[in-house]
């Protein structure tokens, strides 16, 4: 069994990218794909830990971005270059933007009178890329909320009075930043998209011309009835299908590692692997 949709501290996880790791392997997992928001620097390490527990990883990225149609689309890009230059660069400032904007969250929640200081949350992200869970971890802490979910409930979801914007990419943007880092661009979570479920097709088609190359069909939150229509949806597209679990520790207690991916077909990976390759392959001839 594999997961392809892991976060660790590097983003808004609370497991280290070894320990994330050392948890598929317990599992007995054989690969997982570390898909931190908006950073790399966890692949190292857990590439390096896999080696050891024979738990192939998968460099990847997921990168929130802008869609007219959608709102906010989350991308994954596979079999990235980790080393890329340019997508370092941007990555980079993409997280000193979840960073300012994570200041005026603050900001916002401390006039809404609520105890919190910039610097708490600093200190929970641990410098890397900052997000909403580690504010909503910080307001527990402070006895401001009973759990991350109820942060997000009273102050920080998207309709919350302390949610702020960051400023993010557009579609077309995310999808051109993995590709010319050699990835494999992935619509993440579909069942997350807003708007009609009908637009979805319509979505995917704009996505295509982006250079979307997959879907992820299998995912904790997927029902079955949802699984077997983005199933349908791939194969009329002709997208890869992608499995992971959006496993984030204990922020996030309801996602077990590998959960709802246990039905996924066996050739996901080869099929992803054998995409990143001829890839690869374009771009060197
Ligand atoms: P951000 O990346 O800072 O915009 O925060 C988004 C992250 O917050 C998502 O990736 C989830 O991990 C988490 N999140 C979003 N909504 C909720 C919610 N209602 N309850 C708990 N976690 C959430
Ligand atoms: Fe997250
Ligand atoms: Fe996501
Ligand atoms: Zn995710």
């Amino acid at each position: 069994m594999i997961d392809l949709h892991t976060h660790s501290t590097a983003s808004d996880g609370t497991l280290s990218p070894e320990a994330l790791v050392e948890l598929a392997a317990k599992r007995g997992l054989t690969a997982i794909a570390l898909t931190d928001h908006e950073t790399v620097t966890g692949i190292v390490s857990a590439q390096e830990r896999g080696k050891d527990l024979g738990v192939e990883v998968v460099p990847a990225v997921e990168i929130g971005a802008s869609l007219d149609k959608a709102g906010e689309v989350h991308l994954l890009g596979y079999f990235i270059n980790t080393r890329d230059e340019f997508l370092l660069d941007c990555l980079k400032w993409l997280r000193e933007e979840r960073r300012s904007r994570g200041r005026k969250i603050v900001e916002r929640l401390r006039e809404l009178g609520a105890l919190i200081t910039f610097e708490q949350v600093e200190k929970i992200s641990q410098g890397e890329s900052l997000g909403r869970p580690h504010i909503a971890q910080a307001l527990v802490d402070n006895g401001q909320a009973t759990s991350i979910k109820q942060s997000f409930e009273i102050y920080l979801k998207s309709t919350g009075p302390a949610n702020i914007k960051r400023e993010q990419l557009e579609a077309g943007e995310a999808i051109s930043l993995i590709r010319r880092a050699g990835g494999i661009a992935v619509l993440a979570h579909p069942c997350t998209l807003g708007g009609q479920s009908d637009e979805l097709p319509r979505v995917i088609e704009l996505l295509m011309k982006l250079g979307l190359a997959g879907i992820e069909v299998f995912y904790s939150q997927h029902n079955t009835k949802q699984v077997a229509y983005y199933k349908k949806l791939a194969t009329a597209f002709g997208l890869l299908m992608t499995a992971g679990s959006d496993f984030h520790g204990s922020n996030k207690p309801d996602i077990k590692m590998g959960q709802g991916i246990q039905r996924a077909p066996a050739e996901i990976l080869p099929k992803l692997r054998e995409a990143a390759n001829s890839r690869s392959a374009a771009h060197t001839s």
